[in-house]
């Protein structure tokens, strides 16, 4: 499960409209696009082809929209308009993503807003924009509003040096391979002052990494700035392997936000390390 510091928002619509920092809001729109989409019951997994692929922007069913110029025409709306009364190619629910929604003409919100009252429940609309102002209010009301404006941002809030002090463990371990060796790792790892989802996240966003490589999907790479630790990971493992490694992750990540006992978090992750690694 991808970490988010507001995992439990219901998002109960089809429409939205997130209202924040540029990065931060597409960050959560496309969190939303695999959360609805991810063919694993901890959703979104991150790892699955959905959750790959929304990641890598090869899903079919994920159409995006950015300003052309200094405003989204009306014509690249009609364009969107079109593609929602198709049937989704592979996806549960097929997304579009506005992005600087703000940034629409009056024509172009004119246009959306018949798609936002004609329910399509194939599909969800996620408007990305910095301010309500420019909106129609006909529009507005007719999504679910969130604003992230005030919010922390993800869950990549581990400071650098502690990230490459996981990241330096790991590599460790991972060339020993042998269970006195995951012990003594677990115990390092166990100490860093850092919330253990968190630490686990960064683990498992590693592995996932790991994995892209394995599979050929670079672009989706989250961590470019731990190119060894990832390529010795897809180097050591098989893809198997890997999955089964971000499933025990996951398992002990949802364990660790429900506030589990965090010795126990790293005792458990630990015996089940042992039967994969
Ligand atoms: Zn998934």
């Amino acid at each position: 499960m991808e970490l988010y510091d507001d995992f439990d928002i219901k998002y109960t619509s089809h429409a939205y409209i997130f209202l924040g920092d540029k990065e931060d809001i597409t960050k959560r729109a496309i969190f939303l696009a695999k959360r609805v989409n991810c063919k694993n019951e901890e959703s979104p997994c991150g790892y699955c082809e959905s959750c790959r692929k929304i990641q890598n922007k090869t899903f079919p069913d994920l159409y995006e929209i950015v300003p052309q110029g200094a405003s989204i025409k009306i014509d690249q709306v009609r364009e969107l308009i079109m593609s929602f009364t198709k049937k989704p190619i592979e996806a549960k629910k097929k997304v579009y993503i506005i992005h600087e929604a703000q940034k629409m003409t009056i024509q172009a919100q004119n246009a959306i807003l018949k798609s936002l009252e004609e329910p399509e429940t194939q599909s969800i609309t996620i408007l990305l924009a910095d301010n309500l102002k420019q909106l129609l209010k006909t529009v507005v009301s007719r999504c679910q509003v969130f604003d992230f404006s005030m919010s922390k941002s993800d869950g990549s809030a581990i400071v650098i040096e502690t990230r490459q002090m996981i990241a330096d463990i790991l590599s460790d371990l991972i060339s020993k391979k042998d269970f006195f060796d995951i012990s003594g790792a677990l115990k390092q790892i166990s100490s860093i002052e850092e919330r253990p989802e968190l630490i686990l996240e960064f683990i498992s966003s590693l592995f996932r990494d790991g994995l892209a490589v394995k599979t050929g999907s670079k672009i989706s790479i989250e961590n470019a700035d731990f190119e060894d630790i990832i390529n010795k990971i897809a180097k050591t493992y098989s893809i198997k392997s890997m999955i089964l490694i971000l499933d025990i992750i996951l398992k002990q990540i949802k364990f660790a936000k429900s506030k589990g006992n965090s010795s126990l978090i790293w005792f458990n992750t630990l015996i089940e390390l042992r039967e994969v690694i």
